[in-house]
């Protein structure tokens, strides 16, 4: 599906780019291919504009010469390691364990952009630093609204500025192309790059949410700007350690249940057991797609237990859910979970034990899943 960016929109965003001096680019915790896309593809753009306008201004004499800026990425948590290679990624920022050189720029940032969340919530702790900082905000994203219990997809009582929100988008890497063609900059490949990644993740190397011409007009231009696509696919999807093969495969093997008549799959995954396998971030990125290949079943659930951290007594069970057509699951991880996203791959979260998580799984399955 198209989306189309409103002209005023893009005009307050340049606006606030212009002006800022000091921008923090954020996105959600456990960033994924489009979270990381959209934050680089962000950061380049910016970065290029900056130097294109400091450019016109030489020219124009050193007293038009804009101030130094200064641009962070800042990503809440660990991303996975088969992102290192991103154009760009040598800057950017993890707040957790690092909040000592992350706050004074949060705390003295001018404008931030979040890309590929709409909730405060989806960075974590870093969510009410960036809230108390009460200077403008960008958003862009994807994801249906989600105000507790309720699902809404309207604009009301946003705590962004300007927003480009089109839960019809692939991916959040697809508003910001948008949003840097309709500025009139060039993509070039670095930016092509970036945003190919967030394209390519978030619909599973084009499987799902992929059906709009417009969107392979779109590849079809970041081919063009020089895109390797290949090259992207093999530095993103074939980059298995030993250790991370072997815990899917034991996934699959020893830990899946099948719910036969409700057409579900649960893997749970423990604490030690991701120990023994030395689990690092992104080690179970894909798992829980794995078991929609079964004929049967449409709807699979993924559970993965961390450890407590200081502060929080309790363990968390991070939870994904993953569907096939016509059968939301974002209901049931809003509702049960505390989480959302979208219709056919939500996630959510639980701080107790594992066999808490799977016990609420099976009291409340029957009622959000499809009777068929
Ligand atoms: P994943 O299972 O890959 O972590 O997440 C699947 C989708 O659900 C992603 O699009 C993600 O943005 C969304 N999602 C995951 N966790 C949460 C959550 O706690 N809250 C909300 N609103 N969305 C989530
Ligand atoms: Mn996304």
């Amino acid at each position: 599906m198209a989306c189309t960016l409103d002209s005023k929109q893009v005009e307050q965003a340049q606006a606030l780019i212009e002006k800022a001096l000091r921008i923090v680019i954020v996105t959600h915790m456990a960033p994924d291919g489009d979270a990381m896309g959209s934050a680089l593809a962000v950061y380049h753009y910016v970065m290029d504009r900056f130097a294109e306008r400091s450019k016109t201004a030489d020219a124009e004499g050193p007293q038009a010469a804009p101030a130094v800026r200064e641009v962070s990425v800042i990503v809440p948590n660990a991303f996975p390691a088969f992102f290192n290679w991103m154009p760009g990624v040598e800057q950017v920022k993890v707040y957790e364990g690092n909040a000592r050189v992350c706050d004074p720029l949060i705390e003295q940032a001018d404008l931030f952009i979040c890309t590929d969340f709409n909730d405060p919530k989806r960075i974590g702790p870093m969510g009410e630093k960036m809230m108390a900082n009460t200077c403008p905000k960008i958003m862009i994203d994807h994801h249906i609204k989600m105000s507790g219990e309720r699902l809404s997809v309207s604009g009301e009582g946003s705590w962004a500025n300007v927003e480009f929100s089109f839960p019809e988008a692939s991916s959040s890497c697809e508003i910001v192309y948008r949003l840097i063609v309709d500025d009139r900059f060039a993509v070039n490949t670095q930016i092509a790059t970036c945003i190919y990644t967030g394209l390519m993740t978030d619909t599973g190397n084009f499987q799902y949410n992929s059906t709009s011409c417009e969107l392979y007009e779109i590849v079809a231009e970041l081919v063009r700007a020089g895109v390797r696509k290949d090259a992207i696919y093999d530095a993103v999807f074939n980059q298995y350690s030993t250790d991370r093969m072997r815990l899917i495969g034991y996934a699959l093997y020893r830990k899946m249940r099948i719910y036969p008549e409700h057409h579900l799959a649960l893997i749970t995954l423990s604490a030690d057991e991701l120990d023994q396998y030395h689990y690092k971030a992104g080690d179970t990125e894909g798992l829980v797609n794995m078991p929609l290949q079964i004929a049967d079943v449409r709807y699979s659930v993924y559970m993965r237990e961390e450890r407590p951290k200081p502060g929080t007594p309790k363990p968390r069970i991070r939870i994904s859910f993953r569907s096939q057509g016509d059968r939301p699951v974002n209901v049931w991880a809003n509702e049960v979970f505390h989480g959302g996203g979208h219709a056919n791959a939500s996630g959510g979260e639980l701080f107790g034990s594992l066999n808490q998580a799977v016990a609420l799984f099976e009291k409340t399955y029957a009622k959000y899943v499809k009777n068929e």
